[in-house]
């Protein structure tokens, strides 16, 4: 069976001892069930994989199920955008796309049976009144004078608040449990409460719905979920659960938690990320540099890599905060691997070659992938003006500096050695306009006959043929590695100011010009990039960095040291 290739975890024990001992008949069935108040972010690809992988690896089934009881927050856009995403990861409902909403009626009956049982009341208490009479941990709550209420009386104030009698928050149909129970949860929790609000599917059909607890366990049951995987601060929420379903006499899941995914230098939270849409902190749920799937995908990422970050990171009981380095490492060493190789200078200076031809120009071969071979080869132009990175010229160059300064020889890739014969400034601003080498014809390919060796090897592109494109540079969005830390209590203070710089006119390999929107590249030296598919027009070519080529670490830790 594939789930042998799956490292195991304590989920897939239960699961395997459940199936041992013929639990649900040997059915394995789970859910993903989102509220579409968001997009959907690299914690959800967690419980995605997870609950999707699991289904797929012992055959059994994963619903998609929407958690859509809150109509005020809820919108279309966000039930469109988590299916695109879900179907982006690579996962598939099949036919099992639901609504909590399709259960409206249903859970509208399961509270009147509780009313007809004695285990719900109408409570008239507002909100506020509500928590201050529940205690704490050490106290008991105090019982609400509505409690006793006849279930007459009781059944009639719910069908009123059904039928739109009493304004929101003027009455809650409450759970008649335990108001001393150390269980906070179990002191009498509200079960539906009255919101005068439009529904995205339901329209105005309701004006009453049901809490979260309330709905979710009995979508579960309804389902036939056998395995109910959750994050660990339902886990507090289980013996309501356990509660409501054996009040009234219904199915049982099995509910296991894990630890959320926690992933430094972001936030995970859709109230918080939608903060910063909506304060134009980003330019949108799919702003590259956001950890929505959204914002990943137009990145650059591939869903191979986020599956594949999913499976290391694995699950856990306790709660913990991943690098997120372990994700760009994922990627990293997936396009490594596959993303053809290009040269592309970033910050062009001008190099003239003086002893090469005017007019002459020739086609060099260079490598598409070092890492695989079978990618062949192609062919860049080579002429006497060129472009090199602005930051491999010093002309005091410090120790250890092995690329391009005055009298110093160094290779340009797949082409020739050159050596730094003069530099031309600005005579006004002293600004180094360009740079006068010579070339050494016998050093064609990039080696010398002779064996002399150079220490630095740059990336060029000729003047004549590069392709002229935008480069958009990202770096972590906060700068603290949980930015919940603040000291003013506002994680938006810990954003980090130099998270997008862009770069309007870098040069470009010709070959480039074929490249279709959404092809993965890595720059020499200059990381991995993805053609930005929405901004980029017919000339204009925009292109994201996905990742560094190596841990950026090294970088963030001389800006900011790692806190
Ligand atoms: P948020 O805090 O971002 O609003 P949520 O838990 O309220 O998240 P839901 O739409 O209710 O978001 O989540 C759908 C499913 O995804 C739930 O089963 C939830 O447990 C899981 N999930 C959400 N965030 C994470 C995370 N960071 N790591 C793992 N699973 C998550
Ligand atoms: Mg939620």
């Amino acid at each position: 069976m594939d789930k042998e290739k799956k490292p195991s975890n304590f989920i897939r024990e239960i699961i395997d001892n459940d199936l041992m001992l013929n639990k649900y008949a040997g059915r394995v069935h789970t859910r993903f069930p989102p509220e579409p108040n968001g997009y959907l972010h690299i914690g959800h690809a967690k419980s995605i994989c997870l609950n999707f992988g699991i289904a797929r690896d012992y055959k059994g089934l994963c619903n998609l199920r929407f958690d859509d009881t809150n109509p005020t927050k809820e919108e279309m856009e966000y039930v469109k955008s988590i299916e695109e995403d879900v179907k982006w990861l690579g996962f598939d409902w099949g036919n099992r796309l639901y609504f909590a909403s399709d259960y409206f009626d249903t859970l509208y009956n399961c509270a009147e049976a509780l009313i007809k049982k004695g285990k719900a009341y109408v409570c008239d208490l507002d909100q506020d009144k509500m928590s201050s009479m529940r205690g704490t941990v050490n106290e008991p709550g105090q019982d609400s004078p509505y409690r006793d209420r006849s279930v007459v009386e009781n059944l009639d104030l719910f069908r009123r608040m059904k039928a739109g009698e009493f304004e929101e928050g003027a009455r809650t149909l409450r759970a008649k449990i335990d108001m001393a129970s150390p269980h906070m949860i179990m002191r009498d929790p509200p079960l539906y409460r009255i919101r005068k609000a439009s529904h995205h599917r339901t329209g105005s059909k309701w004006c009453i719905y049901p809490m979260y607890d309330f709905a979710h366990c009995i979508c579960d049951s309804i389902e036939k979920i056998t395995h109910s995987i959750c994050t660990l601060e339902f886990e507090n929420n289980r013996v309501l659960y356990d509660w409501i379903l054996n009040e009234l006499g219904l199915y049982h899941p099995q509910q296991i938690e894990f630890a959320r995914l926690n992933l430094s230098h972001t936030v995970l939270s859709k109230r918080k990320l939608l903060e910063l849409v909506d304060g134009g902190y980003v330019e949108g749920w799919d702003d590259p540099r956001m950890p929505t799937l959204a914002g990943l995908r137009r990145r650059g990422y591939t869903p191979e890599a986020i599956r594949e970050f999913c499976d290391e990171i694995g699950v856990a009981k306790f709660n913990s905060i991943i690098d997120v380095v372990l994700l760009e490492n994922a990627i990293r060493s997936e396009l490594n691997k596959t993303a053809a190789r290009v040269m592309a200078v970033l910050h062009p200076l001008r190099i003239v070659i003086t002893n090469y031809p005017e007019g002459k120009e020739e086609e060099l071969v260079a490598v598409n992938n070092p890492e695989d071979m079978s990618m062949g080869t192609r062919r860049v132009p080579f002429s006497k003006v060129l472009y090199i990175e602005r930051d491999d010229f010093r002309e005091a160059p410090p120790a250890k500096f092995h690329r391009l300064s005055p009298g110093r020889e160094v290779r340009l890739r797949y082409a020739y050695f050159i050596t730094c014969e003069d530099v031309i400034k600005d005579k006004e601003t002293g600004e180094i306009k360009e740079i006068h080498c010579t070339y050494d014809p016998e050093t064609k390919g990039g080696d010398a006959p002779d064996g002399r060796k150079v220490k630095g090897t740059l990336h060029w592109v000729s003047a004549r043929h590069a392709v002229r494109a935008e480069v958009r540079l990202y770096d972590h969005l906060f700068i603290k590695r949980n930015p919940e830390e603040s000291d003013s209590g506002d994680f938006k203070s810990n954003l980090n100011p130099a998270s997008l710089e862009i770069i309007d006119d870098c040069r470009i390999e010709p070959g480039i010009m074929d490249a279709n929107p959404g092809s993965r590249y890595q720059f020499e030296r200059k990381g991995y990039f993805f053609l930005d598919k929405i901004d980029s027009a017919d000339e204009k070519r925009i292109f994201n960095r996905i990742v560094g080529l190596r841990d950026a670490w090294t970088k963030i830790e001389k800006n900011h040291p790692r806190q």
